[in-house]
């Protein structure tokens, strides 16, 4: 399975590099890949290291302020193990998705990160999106994978912005506000099955 991994990500760099992409050194810095140690939901991630200092910004939102990067050395790639059972187009859609995350200004789900993406789907015929259509992929791989449950949704009052929590400190809705518009916080309790 990880050499699969492997191969499919060396054929994607390939591909990348037949349309202008050419993942040097110079561009990403050093890219690994790897199948994730944790069994969970989510297709894959990208891990970011070594941030470039000079290229360090702060970004504001609501009233909060937070230390961004617009450049990392280096990156490490994870990809679920029930995703490596699928579909190899959904296996390098996934790859692809994370190794848009490992350019410059691509470490989150923005601008920059629609415009690699748009390019990419439109010159190597590939779906990459913000999230796939994880319902059906995790249906169709039959690998059993861990359900997580959380006893909490936290929900801000005044935008869509949500997450989940196992634990929770009982002052939390006094001591945080919303990160996106800085609305106060409604618990929600129950068991949320994820
Ligand atoms: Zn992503
Ligand atoms: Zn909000």
């Amino acid at each position: 399975m990880e050499e699969k991994l492997q191969e499919l990500f060396y054929e994607c760099k390939n591909e990348l590099k037949n349309i202008g992409i050419d993942l040097n050194h110079k561009l990403v810095g050093e890219i690994t890949i790897n199948i994730a140690k944790r069994n969970c939901q989510r297709y894959g991630c990208c891990k970011q290291e070594i941030p470039d200092e000079s290229t360090k910004y702060i970004e504001k939102v609501g009233k909060k302020c937070y230390i961004r990067y617009a450049i990392f050395k280096k990156h490490n790639i994870e990809v679920s193990r029930w995703v490596m059972n699928l579909n190899t187009d959904i296996i390098k859609n996934t790859i692809m998705h994370e190794i848009i995350h490992c350019l410059p200004n691509c470490n989150n789900h923005g601008d920059e990160f629609k415009k690699y993406a748009n390019y990419i789907n439109y010159k190597l015929n590939y779906n990459i999106s913000r999230l796939g259509d994880k319902k059906q992929d995790l249906k169709q791989s039959n690998i059993e994978i861990k359900k997580e449950h959380f006893n909490y949704k936290i929900q801000c009052s005044k935008c869509d912005y949500f997450f989940y929590r196992k634990r929770l400190n009982c002052n939390f809705t006094k001591k945080y506000r919303c990160g996106k518009c800085g609305g106060k916080f409604i618990i929600l309790n129950g068991l949320f099955e994820l």
